[in-house]
């Protein structure tokens, strides 16, 4: 079994605790996560805050070709960074590789943003510039869907423009970002990126650490809320980024036929496992039926198993808490009338497999609606009057993604424009790129990632007010 320490200071560090990292697939042990004291996050501190000291001023071309570097390590540990991360979350192997070539494409196109000065005003009385200063050391803090392309994501763009970080992973899923840090050491100076992992305790530590100056935090809603009010005594830079249960509104226009695969790849993809998910599914009355079989048809033939044998397309759940809550989401829909068209029963062990689930004949308020489920679990709502589904879509506390299904883009573009959410797709769920801003509105998060947007997050502005009058 491969042995894990924390990267402080480019230095791997052994701890004297540490505990098991389970595969979801087998419920044997993948290996030991480190875990971290306060000294050894105050050492982390230390050394971010010793390094943002040269790194915010090494010059502008320096830190894109750090992100290159950061690019091209990743890539040239691919193999073993993606078999890591399906023994740690279990996605299959073609998903963690999937993964592993997105972080890599996001460290590479994030170097090369830049936030140029801005001259405000440039005359006789006065020269007023604005600059983007880096705020000092960034505190991550990542769940367990996507550990290595959402480390990339907070700790890029921090790094790009002059921060130094570190990055506290899920319990769930920490050894593959200890080990992709470890990798990224080598091309980076000392203390620029640091690792620390443990239990959730860290992550309050971090939040309340007054040597961080920003925290940029990917996680559950009530998780984000304490990492708020934690942050709140240092008065820290926040990004948040928190769950959602994205609704999808088919309009009566829709060609079932053509919609069915689009809704079951934005539905379960990553298992389902993915913040902006299509979560709840509204259709109209005229065409639920034929939708309802042309999902089941394509949501068939999905090869089920331990992510690591050849042809597996999809894994277990990542954890057994997950398991628990979406078995227990299952099996209230069940008990209150829902009905399941596909999948709806769990193999016998080891393993948290469920199968993809599409449960029919459910309605708003049922926990299966309400609640975010963040598993291959599809609940269809039937509507008769499309502004009752546009209300019931925004009707919840989140508004992360959205999606309006229809064969007029115009009309359906104009129902999308209704959803209170961040992104609001059309004929398409949950895609995302490194040049659209992504985040949440309501309870779905504070601020974005990605694009100049996202890159502006992790840094605050100066203003240079010259008085040239009074110098003349
Ligand atoms: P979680 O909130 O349980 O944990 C997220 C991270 O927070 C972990 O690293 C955890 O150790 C840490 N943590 C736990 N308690 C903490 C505390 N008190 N202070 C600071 N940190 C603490 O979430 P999860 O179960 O790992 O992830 C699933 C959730 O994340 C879902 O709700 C999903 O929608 C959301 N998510 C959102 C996005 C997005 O971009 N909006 C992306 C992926 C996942």
């Amino acid at each position: 079994m491969a042995d894990y320490g924390l990267i402080i200071n480019g230095e791997k560090i052994a701890t004297t605790d540490s505990f098991g990292v389970i595969n979801p697939a087998t419920e044997e042990i993948v290996g030991q996560c480190p875990i971290a004291t306060k000294e050894q996050l105050d050492d982390a501190v230390n050394a971010a805050a010793e390094a943002f000291k040269s790194w915010s001023k090494v010059s502008d071309e320096e830190r894109v070709a750090a992100c290159g570097k950061i690019a091209e390590a990743i890539g040239n540990h691919a193999e073993e960074l993606a078999t890591l991360l399906t023994l740690e979350q279990g996605k299959p192997l073609s998903g963690a590789q999937f993964e592993i070539g997105g972080a890599g494409a996001w460290a590479g196109f994030t170097g090369g943003l830049s936030l140029p000065d801005k001259v405000i005003q440039d005359d006789d009385k006065a020269r007023i510039v604005q600059t983007r200063k880096p705020v000092g050391v960034v505190g991550s803090i990542t769940p367990w869907n996507f550990p290595l392309m959402i480390g990339i994501w907070h700790v890029v763009p921090a790094i790009r423009t002059g921060n130094t970080a570190i990055i506290k992973p899920s319990p769930y899923t920490p050894l593959s970002t200890l080990r992709m840090v470890e990798i990224i050491n080598e091309v980076l100076p000392p203390g620029v990126l640091n690792c620390v992992a443990g239990t959730d305790d860290l992550g309050q530590w971090m939040t309340s650490h007054p040597g961080i100056q920003k925290i940029i935090f990917t996680g559950s809603i009530p998780t984000g809320k304490k990492v708020m009010s934690s942050s709140a005594d240092s008065l820290k830079r926040l990004t948040l980024e928190l769950g959602g249960n994205d609704a999808g509104v088919v309009l009566d226009d829709a060609d079932p036929a053509k919609i069915a695969r689009g809704i079951i790849h934005g539905a379960f993809m990553n298992n389902g496992q993915v913040c902006a998910a299509l979560k709840r599914l509204y259709v109209p009355e005229s065409i639920y039926d034929e939708l309802c079989g042309q999902l089941v048809e394509a949501a068939q033939g999905v090869k089920m198993g331990n992510g690591m044998d050849e042809g597996v397309q999809q894994g277990p759940l990542a954890n057994k808490m997950q398991y628990e809550k979406v078995l227990d989401l299952l099996a209230d829909a069940k008990a209150n009338g829902g009905r399941v068209l596909c999948g709806g029963e769990a193999p016998d062990g080891p393993g948290y497999f469920l199968p993809y689930t599409i449960v029919a004949d459910v309605t708003d308020g049922m926990r299966i609606v309400n609640e975010e489920q963040f598993g291959p679990l599809l609940p269809i709502i039937k509507y008769t009057d499309l502004d009752d589904a546009i209300s019931s879509a925004n009707g919840l506390e989140v508004g992360l993604g959205g999606s309006v299904w229809s064969s007029d883009a115009e009309r359906g573009s104009a129902v999308a424009a209704q959803l209170e959410c961040g992104t609001a797709w059309v004929n398409q769920h949950g895609g995302i790129a490194p040049n659209i801003p992504f985040g949440g509105v309501k309870c779905s998060g504070i601020g974005v990632e990605f694009g100049e947007e996202g890159l502006a997050e992790y840094t605050t502005i100066q203003i240079v007010n010259v008085n040239k009058s009074a110098a003349a």
